[in-house]
């Protein structure tokens, strides 16, 4: 169609500052580590360089001190001891990389950076501190230590079968970086003065022929996550290994590596060697059909950085089906359409990751400041639509506890004054395979308790101890999984 002239031109969505959301392109940037007093002298090379990030990751407050010099302020060294001491789950276990994208346009006073560090949302999920916890509400009364209950439903030792069709392949319990929200706290990482970590017992040749063999008996499962933990920290022979006889298995379709240090330790993944054998693997996935994808779990954009991008290229280079990311979402850190927006619109854009799921936070204890409401969780799914391919477009869900993932609009009734979801499934676990008739049968979920109005904090101030209420028309067990 030709414009004539006179007519108002069309301009379509040139009114776009009117849109919730305005889509702007904006480059990657890597931030210069050489800003902080202990990285001035590092050089290019170091940086790329995956054996000094592993080297120089900050495993304690001494370490941050020395990265940080006097730039942090004091009380902010004793808010971290504190929930070091008191509340924390996860040990301190920051690469280099991760550190550097904390704060990452701070000014350099004492007093600016500070505050920015307090405020900012990697520093908030990598690095807790006591001041960021709810006072009151610090653990909801059900949260629990393996909270998805994958343990109970381990076949093998730290094979968790929980879907008709898939499996969850732990084979180590280390990452090399560790996450304050962490959903496997039970089991990942080093003990905390409040934790002490379950351990996996076997020895861990023994343990992946015992899975091997479980998946060659059993060809209803097709699709095996190998995760932790975080592949990255399995030396790479061993899972090149691990990945070949897997795929001597040919009902396995679907193999996925779970690896979060293609964003806190690209390094790791952008080293010939592994690129070299990744290759090999995507070749051999490749002729047999089968769809190796990398899953990774970055939550805000400011992770996103060049060297993020870069080996998620490279991985796509080297044969891999897809990269795709498995976010959490919680507040303080990402939970508002802007924020999920920015880094989805980042990484499909600027990264060749594709945006897949947002679960929210799981109920493990002392999490309750960082989870969302189901109710917050369906109104960022909606802000969110409209905005990103569809097949780029997030899921939020909610693991629920002894039924798996559901997308937030599925859930079957919802309290929002007590907080509490039902939620039903359509299959069943080896959990629950002796069940006369499961079909009725619904779980519930819970919202944090600081989030819900005065009746329903009341509510739970005088009952939190009881078997929470349930609506007779749904059910007549109150906790699933507890009889
Ligand atoms: S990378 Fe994954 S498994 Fe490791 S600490 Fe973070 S959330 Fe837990």
């Amino acid at each position: 169609m030709t414009a004539v002239e006179g007519d108002a031109p069309r301009t379509g969505f040139t009114a776009a500052a009117e849109q919730p959301y305005t889509y702007v392109r904006r480059e990657l940037t890597e931030p210069d580590w050489r800003r902080h007093p202990g990285w001035a002298t590092v050089t290019e090379a170091q940086w790329r360089d995956a054996q000094w990030q592993r080297a120089h990751s900050v495993k304690n407050i001494a370490q941050l001190r020395a990265v940080m010099g006097d730039r942090l302020d004091d009380a902010f060294y004793a808010d971290l001891d504190a929930d070091q001491r008191s509340k924390a789950t996860m040990s301190m276990l920051l690469p280099p990389q991760m550190l550097n994208t904390m704060a990452p346009h701070a000014a350099p006073g004492r007093q600016d950076l500070t505050e920015a560090f307090y405020a900012d949302p990697i520093r908030r999920y990598m690095l807790p501190v006591l001041s960021d916890r709810d006072p009151e509400w610090c653990s909801h009364p059900y949260a629990e230590r393996d909270s998805l209950h994958e343990s109970e439903m381990w076949v093998e030792e730290g094979l968790t079968h929980r879907y008709p069709t898939k499996v969850l392949a732990e084979l180590l319990s280390t990452c090399p970086q560790y996450c304050g929200h962490c959903t496997r706290m039970d089991l990942v990482g080093n003990s905390t003065p409040t934790v002490g970590k379950a351990r996996l017992a076997m020895h861990p040749v023994d343990r992946q022929d015992r899975m091997l063999d479980y998946l060659r008996a059993t060809p209803t499962v097709r699709d095996v996550v190998v995760s932790g933990g975080d592949v990255a920290n399995v030396p790479w022979p061993r899972l090149e290994a691990f990945l070949g006889r897997l795929l001597e298995i040919d009902t396995v379709r679907d193999i996925r590596l779970a690896t979060k240090a293609l964003a806190g330790l690209p390094q790791h993944w952008l080293q010939p060697a592994v690129l070299e054998g990744v290759q090999r693997v995507s070749g051999i996935a490749a002729a047999r059909g089968v769809n190796l994808a990398l899953h990774t779990h970055v939550n805000h954009v400011q992770s996103v950085t060049p060297l993020v991008a870069a080996a998620a290229r490279a991985l796509l280079d080297a044969g891999l089906r897809d990269v795709r990311n498995q976010g959490v979402l919680m507040r303080g850190v990402n939970a508002t359409a802007d924020d999920l927006l920015d880094l989805c619109l980042a990484l499909q854009g600027e990264a060749n990751i594709l945006p897949y799921y947002f679960y929210m936070c799981d109920m493990i204890p002392n999490a309750e400041h960082w989870r969302t409401s189901l109710w917050d969780a369906q109104q960022l799914q909606l802000a969110i639509m409209g905005y990103l391919p569809g097949y780029a477009t997030p899921r939020i869900v909610c693991d629920v506890p002894y039924v798996g993932k559901r997308w937030v609009h599925q859930v079957a009734q919802y309290d929002r004054t007590l907080g509490i979801s039902y939620w039903t499934k359509n299959y069943r676990t080896g959990l629950d395979q002796a069940e006369v008739d499961g079909s009725g049968r619904v779980y519930p979920f819970y919202d944090p308790i600081d989030t819900l109005p005065a009746a329903g904090r009341s509510w739970w101030r005088h009952h939190g101890d009881d078997d929470c209420p349930v609506d007779d028309d749904l059910t007549d067990r109150p906790r699933a999984g507890v009889q």
